[in-house]
């Protein structure tokens, strides 16, 4: 597992309680991308709280109100701490019983089904077509045409809009792993879980879930755009990755892997001149245009060019960067050039405060 110098279990019950403030909630989001061991702690969290919220009220004992009722008097934050380490104590008993309950449905996932409903026209499932509400199995496709739409219930994390003239099918149902082939046209994903959970395969690559909203589109070749409109979106293929935060798009493309992610409200010469360097290998003139236009929050797509462009160009791009946004600690402008993954990590750990 990789080394992460800042881990967010702290703020993972005010982030599950909506507490924190968004920069702060998608820094956590970011994190927990990137990092086993804060995604289970994620997970135990957010399990247990939802125990907590589901369980009957009972009377509290006596006790813990006298002594709230006291700590009223000395003052109200140190009440607010009370109550919630009153509340996490019912979290970790919670935890128990979420661990029982969670081994319990994996082994009860075989005949699993989703739920999937037309939103116009009648849509397929497998070979039949569907007017009211019907089930999706593993395996199945669905297909929709110009003048039909559908919606999917994603095993109860969320749920996908599939747009017209689309063909997409049910690879993988299970509760560690819900999983897509979209071979065609475009679909729009709500997922509400913890990271890594929701997969997209098409013929570029893999779309991986960290907690998000996205519009996929792809030809059956594999040339197509993910924009995410809410948390990250991961984009592999050929042991490539783009990271994609929300408010950016990032081309999908076969055998190269994948593209450069961008901000939609980029200027307009820097989307182009994009399109040209990554598509059409444009060359200096397009990377002479992308650094010039690029603003503070564009370091998303120049962090991405570092280990895209060939090893004469990185020093500009590098040094781009650097007049951007002060170059963290532990960020060296050698180990940069080197692309040593350590140090890019870190960089793009920092950067993603802008983004
Ligand atoms: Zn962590």
């Amino acid at each position: 597992m990789m080394m992460l110098t800042r881990h967010v279990s702290r703020r993972l019950a005010a982030y599950v309680d909506g507490e924190l403030a968004p920069r702060n909630a998608q820094h956590v989001e970011f994190h927990m991308g990137r990092c086993a061991r804060c995604r289970t702690d994620y997970e135990h969290v957010r399990f247990g709280m939802s125990i907590v919220e589901h369980l009957p009220s009972i009377e509290a004992p006596e006790a813990i109100w006298t002594s709230i009722e006291a700590a009223l008097r000395d003052n109200r934050s140190r009440t607010a701490s009370m109550v919630r380490s009153w509340r996490m104590a019912f979290v970790a008993a919670a935890i128990v019983a979420v661990v029982a309950l969670v081994s319990w449905r994996l082994t009860q996932q075989r005949g699993v089904r989703w739920e999937v409903a037309p939103l116009n026209g009648s849509p397929a499932v497998g070979t039949r077509h569907i007017t009211g509400i019907g089930q999706v199995g593993a395996g199945e496709w669905i297909e929709t045409d110009s003048a039909s739409r559908a919606t999917v219930n994603v095993g109860g994390i969320g749920s996908v809009e599939i747009a017209p003239n689309t063909r997409v099918r049910v690879v993988t149902m299970r509760a560690d792993e819900h999983r897509l082939a979209l071979a065609r046209g475009e679909i729009q994903a709500r997922i509400s879980a913890p990271p890594r959970l929701f997969f997209v395969d098409t013929a570029a690559g893999t779309a991986i879930d960290l907690g998000c909203e996205y519009t996929l589109n792809t030809d059956e070749d594999g040339f197509g755009l993910l924009s995410v409109t809410k948390g990250w979106v991961s984009f592999q293929s050929s042991g490539l990755e783009s990271l994609v935060p929300a408010g950016a798009s990032c081309p999908t493309r076969p055998s190269v892997g994948p593209g450069i992610p961008f901000f939609e409200d980029a200027p307009e010469r820097l989307k182009q001149a994009l399109a040209a360097f990554g598509f059409e290998k444009g060359g200096n003139d397009a990377l002479d245009v992308i650094l010039a236009q690029s603003r503070a929050r564009d370091t998303l797509t120049l962090w991405h060019l570092l280990s895209r462009v060939n090893a004469g160009d990185r020093a500009r791009v590098y040094d781009r960067m650097a007049a951007l946004t002060p170059v963290p600690a532990g960020v060296s402008r050698e180990q940069a050039l080197k692309l040593d993954r350590e140090t890019l990590r870190r960089w793009r750990e920092e950067l993603a405060w802008t983004w």
